[in-house]
């Protein structure tokens, strides 16, 4: 049975790199019929905290990557640790390594003398005795010769030899283990079976094949993703705007729409560009990843954004939108109701974002109006206009759109003016600005009442 995991270290917040590894994973795992386990990889305890294991989890919520297994915590395993290390001394796979500071600062500058690569030579694995005084660390013992082959999902063979690879550290002095010996032995003990994750690790990746050889433990298949650049091509950075998964919910867009565009960097399959979840289950293959790093496009993810906003369900985008509404201090509750706002605005908006600050006026009364719109409509002309309007619409039986749309057109006809010249007044009134969904349906929207007293408050 296939088995992925998500191993973030929880040092800041859910960066977009690491969703796109996330979402790999997940599909990998989706797609097989097998299980995605999440692990939290918060040994570093002096660069992890809980509010970042928060947003990590938030995030994964808010994208919709339900994890199998998990969250794991390895924190909570240094037991397990110390015993493989144990059995890695026991089986003469690792000694102790006394060496101190300045002994290595002088191996390393003789090294660097004879024009060779700074490497750890060994010089403990004979030691016999253990020195006075000096807490040791553990090295694992790397095979000295031959090499060792990744055979990479997406990269394909890559050799490396075992002479490059020095005796690795695995414990720390004070006993604790370091990455690359939890990530084996969690990748173990948690039966991963295909470890998908940023080519950062590939130089990684020989060590721990090692380290599980030693074992006697068959390794899992590796899938090392290609780096994601700024438009720039540079590594990517805050400069290039958001890197976090929450800044891009903060700034308006939809959960569908980033996994969209997070797939597509670094993925393609033909020329096509929208995939549904269901859809990327079916179609996604590992082996269709490029092996070169790809660079973000903000502009690709506003036009699929702005895609699921007008394709999602109404109610699902309401319940994304109430969100913007709630940060705007608007309780979107009561009426209209929150799916009507959206099905009358979402063919304007690129973002949530953009679609709650248009839409404040359907739940709250604005304070002034805009200053170009009022003295552009709001006229003398404007206002007789208004007087009409007030008349025949608080007539009206039914408020809705269309009997509210033949009222504008009768009075455009009897008082003998543009139908824009009726709008556009009327819109201003009621919003309190220039822009807004077709007239006759923001009328429908805001209610009788609401539209009658601001109609009132804008010839008063
Ligand atoms: N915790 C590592 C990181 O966040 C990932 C380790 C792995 O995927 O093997 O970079």
């Amino acid at each position: 049975r296939v088995r992925t995991r998500f191993a973030p270290s929880p040092t800041g917040y859910l960066h977009i790199g690491g969703a796109r590894t996330a979402l790999f994973s997940w599909l990998y795992a989706r797609k097989h019929g097998g299980d995605f386990v999440l692990r939290v990889e918060d040994t570093d305890l002096a660069r992890s905290n809980a509010e970042s294991v928060n947003a990590i989890l938030e995030g994964m919520n808010w994208l919709g990557l339900e994890y199998d297994e998990g969250p794991f915590y390895q924190t909570e395993r240094f037991d397990r640790y110390k015993e493989v290390i144990q059995q890695l001394l026991d089986s003469g796979k690792a000694y102790y390594c006394y060496c101190t500071r300045e002994e290595l600062d002088v191996m390393r500058e003789q090294q660097m003398a004879l024009k060779q690569k700074p490497r750890y030579d060994g010089r403990c694995r004979t030691r016999e005795e253990p020195r006075a005084g000096v807490d040791p660390v553990v090295r694992f013992k790397n095979p000295m010769d031959g090499v060792t082959v990744v055979d990479d999902m997406v990269r394909g063979r890559v050799t490396f030899q075992n002479t490059e690879l020095d005796d690795l550290i695995i414990a720390r002095s004070d006993g604790t283990p370091t990455y690359n010996l939890t990530v084996v032995v969690d990748d173990w003990d948690m039966g991963i079976t295909h470890v998908i994750r940023g080519d950062d690790h590939l130089n990684n990746t020989p060590r721990q094949i090692n380290i599980l050889k030693a074992l006697g433990v068959e390794p899992p298949r590796y899938a090392h993703l290609p780096m994601i650049l700024g438009p720039d091509g540079a590594k990517l950075s805050k400069r290039h705007g958001a890197v976090s998964v929450m800044q891009y919910r903060d700034e308006g867009f939809l959960p569908e729409a980033l996994l969209n565009y997070l797939v597509r960097l670094g993925w393609s399959c033909g020329d096509r560009e929208i995939f549904s979840l269901d859809e990327l289950i079916e179609l996604f293959d590992i082996a269709d990843v490029n092996h070169s790093a790809s660079a973000i496009n903000p502009e690709k993810l506003l036009w699929l954004n702005q895609h699921y906003i007008k394709t999602q369900s109404p109610d699902h985008v309401a319940r994304h939108l109430s969100w913007h509404m709630g940060q705007r201090q608007i309780d979107p509750a009561g009426d209209p109701p929150l799916r009507d706002v959206v099905v009358a605005q979402r063919e304007r908006a690129k973002t949530l974002d953009e679609m709650a600050g248009n839409s404040v006026y359907f739940f709250q009364e604005f304070e002034a109006y805009e200053d170009k719109a009022a003295s552009k409509n709001l006229t003398a002309d404007a206002k007789a206009v208004l007087e009409a309007l007030v008349q025949e619409l608080g007539r009206l039986d039914e408020w809705h759109a269309e009997p509210i749309h033949a009222v504008i057109e009768t009075i455009s006809a009897q008082l003998d003016v543009k139908m824009g010249k009726v709008a556009q007044p009327l819109r201003v009134a009621v919003t309190g600005g220039s822009v807004s969904p077709p007239i006759d349906q923001t009328l429908e929207l805001l209610g009788r009442e609401r539209s009658l007293q601001r109609l009132h408050r804008a010839i008063t």
